[in-house]
Protein backbone atom coordinates (compact mmCIF):
# COMPACT_ATOMS: atom_id res chain seq x y z
CA UNK A 1 0.00 0.00 0.00
CA UNK A 2 1.41 3.65 -0.85
CA UNK A 3 2.39 5.39 2.25
CA UNK A 4 2.87 3.22 3.88
CA UNK A 5 5.80 2.99 6.23
CA UNK A 6 8.15 -0.64 6.74
CA UNK A 7 7.90 -1.93 10.47
CA UNK A 8 9.85 -5.18 9.35
CA UNK A 9 9.81 -8.32 8.29
CA UNK A 10 8.12 -11.12 10.21
CA UNK A 11 7.81 -14.84 9.26
CA UNK A 12 8.94 -13.55 5.48
CA UNK A 13 6.00 -11.21 5.67
CA UNK A 14 6.79 -7.42 5.71
CA UNK A 15 4.10 -5.22 7.85
CA UNK A 16 3.67 -2.14 7.07
CA UNK A 17 1.68 1.09 8.74
CA UNK A 18 -0.30 3.51 6.97
CA UNK A 19 0.64 7.04 7.42
CA UNK A 20 -3.08 7.69 8.62
CA UNK A 21 -2.54 5.51 11.37
CA UNK A 22 0.20 8.65 12.97
CA UNK A 23 -2.97 10.70 12.71
CA UNK A 24 -5.16 8.20 15.04
CA UNK A 25 -2.50 8.30 17.61
CA UNK A 26 -2.06 12.24 17.26
CA UNK A 27 -5.82 12.68 17.88
CA UNK A 28 -5.74 10.42 21.00
CA UNK A 29 -2.84 12.56 22.25
CA UNK A 30 -4.43 15.88 21.57
CA UNK A 31 -7.90 14.13 23.33
CA UNK A 32 -6.06 13.21 25.97
CA UNK A 33 -4.41 17.01 26.64
CA UNK A 34 -7.41 18.63 26.26
CA UNK A 35 -9.34 16.68 28.87
CA UNK A 36 -6.29 17.77 31.48
CA UNK A 37 -4.39 14.42 31.57
CA UNK A 38 -1.17 14.59 32.39
CA UNK A 39 2.22 13.64 30.34
CA UNK A 40 2.34 10.34 32.01
CA UNK A 41 -1.61 9.08 31.54
CA UNK A 42 -1.69 10.46 28.03
CA UNK A 43 1.26 8.12 27.03
CA UNK A 44 -0.37 5.02 28.88
CA UNK A 45 -3.22 5.37 26.38
CA UNK A 46 -1.06 5.41 23.55
CA UNK A 47 0.84 2.30 25.22
CA UNK A 48 -2.60 0.97 25.54
CA UNK A 49 -3.58 1.62 21.98
CA UNK A 50 -0.33 0.32 20.39
CA UNK A 51 -0.38 -2.85 22.54
CA UNK A 52 -4.35 -3.26 20.94
CA UNK A 53 -2.51 -2.68 17.48
CA UNK A 54 -0.02 -5.72 18.50
CA UNK A 55 -2.79 -7.71 19.38
CA UNK A 56 -4.33 -6.63 15.37
CA UNK A 57 -0.83 -7.53 13.83
CA UNK A 58 -1.09 -11.09 15.95
CA UNK A 59 -5.11 -11.47 13.91
CA UNK A 60 -3.73 -10.90 10.90
CA UNK A 61 -0.43 -13.40 10.97
CA UNK A 62 -3.16 -16.08 12.23
CA UNK A 63 -4.76 -15.49 8.70
CA UNK A 64 -1.65 -15.44 6.88
CA UNK A 65 0.19 -18.50 8.61
CA UNK A 66 -2.75 -20.60 7.76
CA UNK A 67 -3.02 -19.75 4.28
CA UNK A 68 0.36 -20.40 4.11
CA UNK A 69 -0.08 -23.87 5.15
CA UNK A 70 -2.67 -24.26 2.49
CA UNK A 71 -0.08 -22.95 0.03
CA UNK A 72 -1.35 -19.29 -0.46
CA UNK A 73 1.20 -16.69 0.23
CA UNK A 74 0.43 -12.93 1.48
CA UNK A 75 2.23 -9.98 -0.16
CA UNK A 76 2.12 -7.77 2.92
CA UNK A 77 -0.03 -6.69 6.08
CA UNK A 78 -0.84 -3.07 6.69
CA UNK A 79 -2.20 -1.44 9.28
CA UNK A 80 -4.37 1.22 9.36
CA UNK A 81 -6.68 3.28 11.48
CA UNK A 82 -9.27 1.10 11.21
CA UNK A 83 -7.61 -2.25 11.57
CA UNK A 84 -5.59 -4.37 9.93
CA UNK A 85 -5.61 -5.71 6.32
CA UNK A 86 -3.35 -8.66 5.45
CA UNK A 87 -3.17 -9.06 1.16
CA UNK A 88 -3.22 -12.72 0.73
CA UNK A 89 -2.42 -13.57 -2.58
CA UNK A 90 -5.13 -15.78 -3.30
CA UNK A 91 -7.97 -16.95 -0.60
CA UNK A 92 -8.06 -21.08 -0.79
CA UNK A 93 -11.64 -22.18 -1.94
CA UNK A 94 -11.88 -25.68 -0.75
CA UNK A 95 -14.20 -24.58 1.35
CA UNK A 96 -12.82 -25.82 5.22
CA UNK A 97 -9.39 -24.24 4.08
CA UNK A 98 -11.30 -20.81 3.83
CA UNK A 99 -12.83 -21.51 7.01
CA UNK A 100 -9.74 -22.18 9.04
CA UNK A 101 -7.83 -19.26 7.21
CA UNK A 102 -10.83 -17.02 8.31
CA UNK A 103 -10.91 -18.27 11.47
CA UNK A 104 -7.58 -18.21 12.37
CA UNK A 105 -7.35 -14.63 12.81
CA UNK A 106 -10.20 -14.21 15.73
CA UNK A 107 -9.10 -17.65 17.13
CA UNK A 108 -5.95 -15.92 18.00
CA UNK A 109 -7.54 -13.27 20.22
CA UNK A 110 -9.32 -15.60 22.02
CA UNK A 111 -6.05 -16.68 23.06
CA UNK A 112 -4.96 -13.45 24.08
CA UNK A 113 -7.73 -12.84 26.20
CA UNK A 114 -7.28 -16.27 27.80
CA UNK A 115 -3.56 -15.32 28.39
CA UNK A 116 -4.55 -11.71 29.74
CA UNK A 117 -7.61 -13.73 31.65
CA UNK A 118 -5.49 -15.70 33.45
CA UNK A 119 -2.59 -12.98 34.28
CA UNK A 120 -5.39 -10.37 35.58
CA UNK A 121 -6.56 -13.67 37.62
CA UNK A 122 -2.89 -14.41 38.83
CA UNK A 123 -2.35 -10.73 39.90
CA UNK A 124 -5.67 -10.36 41.43
CA UNK A 125 -6.26 -7.34 39.45
CA UNK A 126 -10.39 -6.85 38.48
CA UNK A 127 -11.91 -8.03 35.71
CA UNK A 128 -13.47 -4.12 34.79
CA UNK A 129 -12.75 -2.41 31.70
CA UNK A 130 -11.52 0.86 32.28
CA UNK A 131 -11.63 2.47 28.67
CA UNK A 132 -9.09 3.18 26.36
CA UNK A 133 -8.41 6.64 26.92
CA UNK A 134 -8.96 6.36 30.59
CA UNK A 135 -6.16 5.29 33.07
CA UNK A 136 -5.64 4.28 36.15
CA UNK A 137 -7.87 1.31 35.88
CA UNK A 138 -6.48 -1.99 34.80
CA UNK A 139 -4.49 -2.15 31.55
CA UNK A 140 -4.36 -5.50 31.26
CA UNK A 141 -8.39 -6.09 32.17
CA UNK A 142 -8.94 -3.85 29.03
CA UNK A 143 -6.58 -5.11 26.71
CA UNK A 144 -8.44 -8.60 27.53
CA UNK A 145 -11.53 -7.20 26.86
CA UNK A 146 -10.53 -5.55 23.77
CA UNK A 147 -9.57 -8.62 22.25
CA UNK A 148 -13.23 -9.86 23.23
CA UNK A 149 -14.82 -7.17 20.97
CA UNK A 150 -11.95 -7.76 18.38
CA UNK A 151 -13.54 -12.04 18.00
CA UNK A 152 -17.34 -10.78 18.14
CA UNK A 153 -16.80 -7.92 15.72
CA UNK A 154 -14.86 -10.00 13.55
CA UNK A 155 -16.93 -12.94 13.90
CA UNK A 156 -20.15 -10.94 12.39
CA UNK A 157 -21.22 -13.05 9.50
CA UNK A 158 -20.80 -10.09 7.05
CA UNK A 159 -18.40 -9.71 4.48
CA UNK A 160 -15.65 -8.19 4.59
CA UNK A 161 -15.41 -9.42 8.36
CA UNK A 162 -14.03 -12.65 8.98
CA UNK A 163 -17.33 -14.50 10.65
CA UNK A 164 -18.46 -13.47 6.53
CA UNK A 165 -16.07 -15.62 5.05
CA UNK A 166 -16.47 -18.13 7.78
CA UNK A 167 -20.28 -18.31 6.94
CA UNK A 168 -19.69 -18.89 3.23
CA UNK A 169 -17.21 -21.71 3.30
CA UNK A 170 -19.88 -23.54 5.75
CA UNK A 171 -22.46 -22.99 2.81
CA UNK A 172 -20.00 -23.26 0.40
CA UNK A 173 -19.64 -27.23 2.00
CA UNK A 174 -23.29 -27.60 0.78
CA UNK A 175 -23.94 -25.81 -2.58
CA UNK A 176 -21.52 -23.96 -4.98
CA UNK A 177 -18.97 -21.40 -4.02
CA UNK A 178 -21.39 -19.12 -5.89
CA UNK A 179 -24.66 -19.81 -4.36
CA UNK A 180 -22.83 -19.45 -1.07
CA UNK A 181 -21.20 -16.42 -1.59
CA UNK A 182 -24.75 -15.16 -2.66
CA UNK A 183 -26.48 -15.96 0.12
CA UNK A 184 -23.34 -14.94 2.31
CA UNK A 185 -23.74 -11.54 0.44
CA UNK A 186 -27.17 -11.05 1.11
CA UNK A 187 -27.22 -11.61 4.84
CA UNK A 188 -24.20 -9.17 5.06
CA UNK A 189 -26.19 -6.21 3.14
CA UNK A 190 -29.30 -6.90 5.78
CA UNK A 191 -26.73 -6.55 8.53
CA UNK A 192 -25.17 -3.82 6.96
CA UNK A 193 -29.49 -2.37 6.63
CA UNK A 194 -29.51 -3.08 10.25
CA UNK A 195 -26.44 -1.61 11.35
CA UNK A 196 -27.14 1.56 9.26
CA UNK A 197 -30.61 2.05 10.52
CA UNK A 198 -29.36 1.91 14.24
CA UNK A 199 -26.71 3.84 13.43
CA UNK A 200 -28.95 6.61 12.25
CA UNK A 201 -31.68 6.36 15.18
CA UNK A 202 -28.69 6.35 17.61
CA UNK A 203 -27.36 8.83 16.19
CA UNK A 204 -24.17 6.77 16.28
CA UNK A 205 -21.95 7.66 13.20
CA UNK A 206 -18.86 4.79 13.37
CA UNK A 207 -22.29 2.05 12.98
CA UNK A 208 -23.08 4.18 10.14
CA UNK A 209 -19.78 3.70 8.76
CA UNK A 210 -19.18 0.17 9.25
CA UNK A 211 -22.42 -0.28 7.78
CA UNK A 212 -21.93 1.29 5.07
CA UNK A 213 -18.57 -0.73 4.61
CA UNK A 214 -20.03 -4.22 5.38
CA UNK A 215 -22.54 -3.33 2.45
CA UNK A 216 -19.81 -2.48 -0.26
CA UNK A 217 -17.96 -5.11 0.93
CA UNK A 218 -20.42 -7.86 0.37
CA UNK A 219 -21.09 -6.14 -2.84
CA UNK A 220 -17.77 -6.67 -4.26
CA UNK A 221 -16.92 -9.63 -3.11
CA UNK A 222 -20.38 -11.15 -4.87
CA UNK A 223 -18.86 -9.51 -8.13
CA UNK A 224 -15.69 -11.12 -7.75
CA UNK A 225 -16.76 -14.38 -6.99
CA UNK A 226 -19.27 -13.90 -9.62
CA UNK A 227 -16.23 -13.39 -12.04
CA UNK A 228 -14.09 -15.82 -10.71
CA UNK A 229 -17.06 -18.29 -11.91
CA UNK A 230 -17.10 -16.91 -15.31
CA UNK A 231 -13.48 -17.16 -15.99
CA UNK A 232 -12.64 -20.40 -14.92
CA UNK A 233 -14.04 -21.96 -17.56
CA UNK A 234 -11.46 -20.54 -19.96
CA UNK A 235 -7.47 -20.47 -20.65
CA UNK A 236 -5.53 -17.16 -20.75
CA UNK A 237 -5.50 -17.70 -24.74
CA UNK A 238 -9.24 -17.12 -24.91
CA UNK A 239 -8.62 -13.38 -23.14
CA UNK A 240 -5.16 -12.49 -24.20
CA UNK A 241 -4.58 -9.62 -27.25
CA UNK A 242 -3.05 -11.24 -30.19
CA UNK A 243 -1.38 -8.11 -31.73
CA UNK A 244 0.77 -5.75 -29.75
CA UNK A 245 4.16 -3.64 -30.11
CA UNK A 246 7.02 -3.95 -28.47
CA UNK A 247 9.45 -1.68 -27.14
CA UNK A 248 13.75 -2.09 -27.63
CA UNK A 249 15.22 -0.73 -23.94
CA UNK A 250 16.89 1.98 -25.83
CA UNK A 251 14.08 3.50 -26.71
CA UNK A 252 12.87 6.23 -24.80
CA UNK A 253 10.36 6.96 -22.26
CA UNK A 254 8.76 9.94 -24.64
CA UNK A 255 8.69 6.96 -27.38
CA UNK A 256 6.67 4.83 -25.04
CA UNK A 257 3.94 7.51 -24.97
CA UNK A 258 3.98 8.36 -28.16
CA UNK A 259 3.47 4.76 -29.47
CA UNK A 260 0.46 4.01 -26.43
CA UNK A 261 -1.27 6.93 -27.63
CA UNK A 262 -1.48 6.01 -31.53
CA UNK A 263 -1.97 2.16 -30.76
CA UNK A 264 -4.60 2.34 -27.56
CA UNK A 265 -1.39 -0.47 -26.26
CA UNK A 266 -0.51 0.53 -22.59
CA UNK A 267 1.49 -1.26 -21.31
CA UNK A 268 4.45 -2.67 -23.26
CA UNK A 269 7.03 -5.64 -24.02
CA UNK A 270 10.48 -4.47 -23.49
CA UNK A 271 13.19 -6.17 -26.21
CA UNK A 272 16.99 -6.36 -26.33
CA UNK A 273 16.87 -7.40 -29.95
CA UNK A 274 16.25 -10.89 -29.38
CA UNK A 275 14.40 -11.60 -26.18
CA UNK A 276 11.93 -9.65 -23.71
CA UNK A 277 13.87 -8.47 -20.81
CA UNK A 278 10.77 -6.66 -19.35
CA UNK A 279 7.70 -4.84 -19.31
CA UNK A 280 6.73 -1.18 -19.25
CA UNK A 281 3.66 0.09 -17.58
CA UNK A 282 1.76 2.92 -18.77
CA UNK A 283 2.01 4.59 -15.00
CA UNK A 284 5.46 4.50 -15.14
CA UNK A 285 5.44 6.05 -18.57
CA UNK A 286 2.72 8.77 -17.09
CA UNK A 287 5.26 9.46 -13.98
CA UNK A 288 8.48 10.22 -15.48
CA UNK A 289 6.48 12.43 -17.97
CA UNK A 290 5.23 14.38 -15.11
CA UNK A 291 8.84 14.51 -13.90
CA UNK A 292 10.09 15.72 -16.46
CA UNK A 293 11.96 12.37 -17.82
CA UNK A 294 10.88 11.66 -21.31
CA UNK A 295 14.55 11.17 -21.98
CA UNK A 296 15.36 8.41 -19.96
CA UNK A 297 15.47 5.06 -21.88
CA UNK A 298 12.20 2.86 -21.46
CA UNK A 299 14.87 -0.07 -19.65
CA UNK A 300 15.51 2.67 -16.43
CA UNK A 301 11.64 2.58 -15.67
CA UNK A 302 10.71 -0.86 -17.25
CA UNK A 303 9.80 -3.99 -14.45
CA UNK A 304 11.77 -7.16 -14.87
CA UNK A 305 10.26 -9.11 -12.39
CA UNK A 306 6.83 -9.55 -13.99
CA UNK A 307 5.81 -13.20 -14.63
CA UNK A 308 4.70 -14.39 -17.54
CA UNK A 309 1.83 -16.77 -17.84
CA UNK A 310 1.20 -19.81 -20.40
CA UNK A 311 -1.22 -19.28 -23.56
CA UNK A 312 -3.12 -22.76 -22.02
CA UNK A 313 -2.74 -21.85 -18.81
CA UNK A 314 -6.58 -21.23 -16.79
CA UNK A 315 -7.58 -17.62 -16.68
CA UNK A 316 -8.20 -18.10 -12.95
CA UNK A 317 -4.81 -18.75 -12.30
CA UNK A 318 -3.57 -15.68 -14.63
CA UNK A 319 -5.61 -13.31 -12.11
CA UNK A 320 -3.90 -15.07 -8.88
CA UNK A 321 -0.44 -14.29 -10.69
CA UNK A 322 -1.14 -10.54 -11.38
CA UNK A 323 -2.16 -10.21 -7.95
CA UNK A 324 0.35 -11.98 -6.39
CA UNK A 325 3.35 -10.51 -8.20
CA UNK A 326 1.46 -6.75 -8.23
CA UNK A 327 1.59 -6.68 -12.29
CA UNK A 328 -1.22 -5.30 -14.36
CA UNK A 329 -0.35 -6.88 -17.09
CA UNK A 330 1.55 -10.33 -17.99
CA UNK A 331 2.97 -12.11 -20.59
CA UNK A 332 2.04 -14.49 -22.67
CA UNK A 333 3.80 -17.56 -23.80
CA UNK A 334 3.77 -20.62 -26.08
CA UNK A 335 6.86 -22.60 -25.16
CA UNK A 336 9.97 -19.59 -25.02
CA UNK A 337 7.88 -17.54 -27.57
CA UNK A 338 5.63 -14.75 -26.79
CA UNK A 339 2.49 -14.70 -28.54
CA UNK A 340 -0.04 -12.53 -26.74
CA UNK A 341 -0.64 -10.14 -23.47
CA UNK A 342 -2.57 -10.34 -21.13
CA UNK A 343 -3.81 -6.88 -19.17
CA UNK A 344 -6.58 -6.15 -15.90
CA UNK A 345 -7.97 -3.71 -17.74
CA UNK A 346 -9.01 -5.89 -21.15
CA UNK A 347 -9.99 -8.72 -18.96
CA UNK A 348 -12.31 -6.05 -17.44
CA UNK A 349 -13.77 -5.58 -20.52
CA UNK A 350 -13.16 -9.33 -22.02
CA UNK A 351 -15.59 -9.81 -18.68
CA UNK A 352 -18.23 -7.50 -19.42
CA UNK A 353 -18.51 -8.58 -22.75
CA UNK A 354 -18.84 -12.32 -22.01
CA UNK A 355 -21.27 -12.04 -19.04
CA UNK A 356 -23.67 -10.06 -21.30
CA UNK A 357 -23.52 -12.62 -23.48
CA UNK A 358 -23.97 -15.14 -20.92
CA UNK A 359 -26.98 -13.34 -19.64
CA UNK A 360 -28.59 -13.20 -22.90
CA UNK A 361 -27.92 -16.91 -24.24
CA UNK A 362 -26.63 -19.96 -22.43
CA UNK A 363 -24.96 -20.97 -26.19
CA UNK A 364 -21.07 -18.93 -25.75
CA UNK A 365 -20.97 -16.76 -28.82
CA UNK A 366 -17.15 -15.89 -28.11
CA UNK A 367 -15.64 -18.75 -28.15
CA UNK A 368 -12.42 -17.32 -28.39
CA UNK A 369 -10.73 -14.19 -30.45
CA UNK A 370 -9.68 -17.26 -32.68
CA UNK A 371 -9.99 -14.98 -35.71
CA UNK A 372 -7.44 -12.13 -34.85
CA UNK A 373 -4.48 -12.65 -36.52
CA UNK A 374 -1.04 -11.80 -34.40
CA UNK A 375 1.76 -11.03 -36.83
CA UNK A 376 4.56 -13.14 -36.50
CA UNK A 377 7.15 -10.34 -35.78
CA UNK A 378 6.61 -7.76 -33.60
CA UNK A 379 4.97 -4.76 -34.83
CA UNK A 380 7.49 -2.60 -33.52
CA UNK A 381 11.21 -2.11 -34.01
ZN1 LIG B 1 -9.52 -11.16 10.38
Amino acid sequence: MRWSLKLGRFAGIGVYVHWTFFLLLAWIAYVGMAAGENAAAVAMSLIFVLALFACVVLHEFGHALTARRYGCGTRDITLLPIGGVARLERIPEVPMQEFWVAVAGPAVNVVIAAVLFVVVAALGQGFEFTGIMTTGGSFLASLMWVNVALVVFNMLPAFPMDGGRVLRALLATRMSRVEATHIAAGVGQFMAILFGVFGIFSGNWMLLFIAFFVYIGAQAEAQAVEMRSIIRDYRVRDAMIRQFNTLRETDLVADAARESSASHQKDFPVTDGKEIVGLVFYRDVVKALAQGEGNQPVADIMRRDCPSVDEEAPLDRALDKMNAQGCSTLLVERGDELVGMLSEEQLGQWLMLHSSIRKRSSEDLLPAAAHARRPKTPVHS
